[in-house]
């Protein structure tokens, strides 16, 4: 939205908020969970919000598992989370080609790990490429062509540990050669943190490899991209403005809140510190920021 606030207020009153909205929209990693570590009180946090009659949704640009692995991760963790609650930009890739109607006689190469492969498998899509293919050196030799897939017709891009040149080159012999064919991103985070040692690189390296390449730029599906905020809207019934948008991530999270017109709440117990929030080069600007989700039980009104 247009609107610029001054700076993001802490949260004082969290009755306030709960009270002005009937969604809310839960950011996994750094809200609800460290990689494998729950963060401190979030089951009774989750738990007192559902007494209250609010729809809880969780949202997570991470595409390396599918809704159903990560309904496991939650069971693993203590919390009473359903699959259908969980929108992972894997199933958003999926969910993406559904809602265009892409032909079931097309085909989808994937650049990523499992769980865009189980998504798409689920929604009925036929798929090539996946963590498995490739990984071999390409030797050249004169007059050497890669083949590849006319009936491609969109290529998939997220986060793959299984990365290389094979895929890069497959896919963009996809996206410049088909006529038409679909150049779509489940996330672009530049970094992420897969240990907490370091920033390790993102989804955006594998996404920027083949918009490189292709001189295209891709169709984001994940968050801060208005696709999955416009899904949950029109699935759930909800107005935007009775949703608020927690996350610990400026440029994903609160971005994707304040691009659907949603309230956002930024939690500090994820990669982004109040000096961050604050610092001058920072325009991102949530609504409110806080510790933590269970700073919801402790913050009443004075
Ligand atoms: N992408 C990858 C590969 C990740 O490992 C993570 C976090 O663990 C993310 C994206 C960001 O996930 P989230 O949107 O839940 O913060
Ligand atoms: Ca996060």
């Amino acid at each position: 939205r247009m609107e610029t606030r001054a700076s993001a207020l802490p949260l004082k009153n969290a009755d306030e908020l709960i009270d002005s909205v009937e969604t809310f929209i839960f950011d996994c990693d750094g809200v609800i969970w460290k990689g494998d570590k729950l963060i401190d009180g979030v089951p009774q946090t989750l738990d007192m919000l559902r007494s209250r009659g609010k729809r809880l949704v969780f949202v997570t640009n991470n595409s390396t598992k599918s809704r159903k692995q990560y309904g496991k991760k939650f069971e693993t963790l203590g919390l009473n989370v359903s699959e259908e609650e969980i929108f992972a930009s894997s199933f958003a890739a999926a969910a993406y080609l559904k809602s265009i109607n892409f032909p079931k006689e097309k085909k989808v190469y994937v650049i990523g790990e499992d769980g865009i492969l189980k998504e798409l498998e689920l929604a009925g899509f036929q798929y090539l490429g996946g963590p498995e293919d490739g990984g071999k050196k390409i030797e050249l030799k004169p007059g050497f062509l890669m083949e590849h897939d006319k009936n491609v017709g969109a290529v998939v891009v997220g986060f793959d540990r299984y990365f290389n040149y094979y895929k890069v080159q497959y896919g963009t012999l996809c996206v410049r050669e088909n006529p038409g064919c679909l150049f779509i991103a489940t996330n672009r985070d530049a970094v992420t943190h897969l240990t907490d040692a370091q920033e390790w690189a993102g989804g955006g390296s594998m996404v920027g490899a083949i918009a490189g390449s292709t001189q295209r730029e891709p169709l984001v599906v994940g968050k801060p991209s208005t696709f999955m905020m416009d899904y949950l809207a029109s699935k759930f019934g909800i107005l935007k403005s009775q949703i608020c948008m927690v996350g610990d991530r400026l440029d994903t999270d609160i971005l994707f809140g304040q691009n659907g017109g949603c309230k956002t709440l930024l939690v500090l117990s994820g990669v982004t510190s109040l000096s961050m929030l604050q610092s001058p080069s920072n325009s991102i600007l949530p609504d409110f920021y806080t510790n933590k989700i269970s700073d919801f039980l402790s913050l009443k009104a004075t």
